[in-house]
């Protein structure tokens, strides 16, 4: 009895310790790092309206959390640094910060990218683990709405599907997504996505938002990397396409998440990730599509660099 009191207790103060670490967020310096409990969870504080999470891309293993034994175990290779990659990048063109969240631990330990249930497998120090990443994400969302007006969430992670594209999830599937335009602007299924807010603020056709001329998938592909969706490349088809995962539908898709909208990024591996050089490569290509859908979507200048 006396162990589930102080048991109760200690939950109760990491509970307040995760909400006073959400409240708090405003306060953090751009550019430093600010990590939770044991150092699994990073957040690296930004003062640009943009977030990046990198749930995937962690590699420690602690004996602590017991190994996971169903749904996907297999880390996303590369994509933290690749994210840290795209931080650089912001920087570099901004003299601003990104936010950044992102897990340290294996996926074989932890996927922050799932409900807490199959995420953290009944391991209290997982769904701890799981508590700070997600209060994390809204904290840096709540941040930069506050100082924006708007936030856009960046999940950064990878695939290994046979075709080397990258596949944008806004939270919509192949099938719905292998609609004709016109079947689609009538479906009503933009209100449900990670660009929900957006659609809204803007009018006009949701297809073209999604993947007409100017729209994310688009832009990739006039810098040379292959997107889908995108004008080019508008359906799936019957290829395996990830359409997005629990964070961009969680943070951007839902009903209670006004003022911000984002997609998950599913990178391919060779050419991209693969190495140092190709990373930063794909990073200057990255930020530069999304500073310009973000300047032609929401209006927002992005501050440049002091040379
Ligand atoms: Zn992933």
């Amino acid at each position: 009895m006396r162990f589930v009191t102080r048991l109760r207790a200690v939950l109760a103060v990491l509970v307040l310790a995760a909400s006073t670490t959400a409240a708090r967020s405003a306060d953090k310096v751009p550019g430093q790092s600010y990590f939770g409990s044991d150092r699994y969870v990073e957040y690296l504080a930004g003062d640009l309206p943009i977030v990046l999470t990198s749930p995937h891309g962690g590699r420690l293993k602690p004996e602590a959390i017991p190994n996971r034994t169903y749904g996907s175990v297999e880390m996303d290779a590369n994509t933290q640094e690749l994210a840290r990659a795209i931080l650089d990048e912001f920087f570099a063109r901004t003299g601003h910060r990104a936010h950044l969240v992102a897990s340290h631990l294996h996926r074989g330990k932890l996927d922050p990218n799932r409900e807490i249930k199959e995420a953290a497998q009944g391991s209290a120090l997982a769904e701890r683990t799981w508590g700070e990443f997600h209060a994390s994400i809204k904290a840096a969302l709540a941040t930069a709405v506050e100082r924006h007006g708007f936030a856009f969430l960046v999940d950064i992670h990878g695939h290994a599907h046979p075709i080397p594209r990258i596949e944008l999830g806004y939270a919509l599937d192949a099938k719905q997504l292998n609609q004709s335009d016109q079947a689609f602007d009538a479906s009503g299924l933009i209100g449900l996505t990670t660009l929900r807010d957006l659609a809204a603020r803007l009018g006009g056709s949701p297809s073209a938002l999604l993947r007409g001329p100017r729209s994310l998938g688009d832009l990739f592909n006039q810098r040379g990397v292959r997107a889908v969706p995108a004008p080019q490349d508008p359906q799936p088809g019957e290829h395996p396409f990830f359409a997005g995962g629990y964070i961009v539908r969680q943070h951007a898709a839902a009903p209670d998440t006004p003022k911000v909208d984002g997609l998950q990024i599913e990178t391919y591996r060779v050419g991209l990730r693969d190495t140092p050089e190709n990373r930063a490569k794909f990073a200057q290509i990255a930020v530069d599509a999304l500073m310009v859908f973000v300047h032609e979507r929401y209006g927002y200048d992005f501050p440049a660099a002091k040379k």
